[in-house]
């Protein structure tokens, strides 16, 4: 991986002169990773947080085997939204505009279909889209797949956050078992891992190095005298962290209620999970909380365990664990897929023996951290960055994930980038959308048709 060039992987003579024109000399290096292995043939999977180039990479590989004088769809990208879809088709068209005649269309929601479907009477070798309007085409049968050669999830892990997973499966049974496939994802939670085994085969795993002292997790004890210190000590904590998603565990049923009662008094935005909980009531929270509408988490191990998400950015220990294999448990679940995490770990001078039973090799006085200083309780607490709306319709229903952004995002609708994760479970749907964006979100939804009748909806408060 010495030479970073792009020369050096075989790509064709005209695309590297255009690179430098665009001012690519070298290679980043996920580029430098995965090209040589995409201009092979093989199926890739490029992990790389944002920015780190992973467009040019698919990009340059599905330009290189295109056969222009063929005028057929041969590549199909799908991304997350109409906004991602936009910004990888004009780099494409960048990386192509020294071949000639290269014909690039987006088909996304949120627009009219009759006009795309005009443009695809005249054709396109790569269409760039989202998965709800692809599929709608293939339905329609205005869009066929037969002679895609290359077929690109880009930001898959957001796909799967939207809940597109079951329309990219029934997409990619339209497409031959011949092509390549190449999957680019920011994270990797197991749901990625899981759709790769499903429509990829023998891929190669590529993985943008990160800064060595990312990937840890910091950790840090706070000795607490009493359960008002506890409680002030967690609110410090809460405070000068002030991250959007954060859990907080207990050792009791009844300390996640009242932990989580006393943090709404105090103007916090928390929810409880514990076995006492009926399973609506836990899974609305757990959606809640993975789609960031509400901050702060409070639960116990057992009821932690429904919790799938993939990073963290913080872990209070309220109470420190009974033994240091159920600690580094709790602590493992912040400092997932390249990025850092914080541990805060409570303690009274009654549950010393359960610091010393970390074996962390150092003497547990010296654990003692400093707390922040209080004049952080002044400060005002965080927001949550989005907001839960619980739409009265589901599977049973027909509604997929892509009705629900098409609906939101449709004429004079909210931006796709506003729109978090949607949950579709079998008799409703959760969506989550910038805070900010609320009204004209429940607006468009309670007016607007979902496959064309209403759906009772409502912010989830
Ligand atoms: P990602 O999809 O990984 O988030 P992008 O593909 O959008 O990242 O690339 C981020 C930016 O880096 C874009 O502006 C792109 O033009 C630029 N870029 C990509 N590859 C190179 C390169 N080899 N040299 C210089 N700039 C590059
Ligand atoms: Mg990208």
């Amino acid at each position: 991986m010495s030479d970073a060039s792009f020369e050096s992987t075989g790509l064709s003579p005209e695309l590297t002169a255009n690179l430098s024109t665009l001012g690519y000399h070298t290679m980043t290096p996920i580029q430098a990773m995965s090209l040589p292995a995409i201009l092979s043939g093989k199926d890739v999977i490029g992990q790389g947080k944002t920015g780190s180039g992973k467009t040019a990479a698919f990009g340059l590989g599905l330009l290189q085997k295109l056969d222009v004088k063929l005028f057929k769809t041969q590549s199909l990208v799908l991304c997350p939204t109409r906004e991602l879809a936009d910004q990888v088709a004009s780099e494409l068209r960048r990386l192509a505009r020294a071949t000639h005649n290269v014909k690039i269309l987006t088909l996304c929601g949120g627009v009219p279909i009759g006009p795309q479907i005009g443009s695809l009477e005249r054709g396109a070798h790569i269409v760039v889209g989202t998965p709800g309007r692809i599929d709608d085409h293939l339905r329609k049968k205005t869009l066929r797949l037969g002679s895609v050669t290359t077929l690109v999830l880009d930001e898959a892990d957001r796909m799967l956050d939207m809940g597109f997973q079951d329309t990219i499966d029934d997409i990619v049974d339209c497409i031959s078992t011949n092509r390549q496939t190449l999957l680019f994802s920011a994270t990797f939670p197991r749901e990625i891992e899981s759709i790769a085994e499903r429509v990829m085969l023998d891929p190669i795993t590529v993985q943008a190095p990160s800064t060595h002292d990312e990937e840890t997790i910091k950790q840090a004890f706070h000795q607490v005298s009493d359960a008002q210190s506890r409680m002030i000590a967690l609110r410090l904590l809460l405070a000068k962290h002030s991250v959007n998603s954060a859990l907080v565990f207990c050792n009791t049923k009844r300390d996640t209620q009242d932990v989580a009662d006393e943090l709404n008094d105090w103007g916090f935005y928390a929810l409880a999970i514990h076995g006492d909980l009926d399973q609506r009531e836990r899974d609305q929270a757990l959606i809640q909380f993975s789609n960031k509408s509400i901050p702060v988490l409070v639960a116990t191990d057992v009821a932690a365990r429904g919790l799938d998400i993939d990073s963290l950015d913080l872990v209070i220990n309220y109470h420190i664990a009974h033994d240091a294999e159920t600690h580094v448990h709790r602590i493992g679940r912040t400092g997932r897929a390249g990025s850092s995490g914080i541990a805060c770990t409570l303690y009274s001078n009654r549950e010393m023996h359960k610091v010393d039973a970390l074996e962390l090799g150092v003497d547990s006085e010296k654990y003692s951290d400093p707390l922040p200083s209080e004049s952080l309780l002044d400060k005002p607490v965080k927001k949550p960055l989005m907001a839960t709306i619980k739409i009265d319709g589901g599977k049973k229903q027909k509604l997929r994930p892509g009705d629900i952004v098409g609906a939101l995002t449709g004429d004079g609708g909210i931006p796709g980038d506003s729109v978090g994760k949607i949950n579709v479970s079998s008799n409703w749907s959760y969506v989550a959308v910038q805070l900010n964006l609320v009204k004209p979100a429940l607006k468009k939804l309670s007016s607007g048709k979902l496959k064309g009748r209403s759906f009772r909806v409502r912010l989830v408060s």
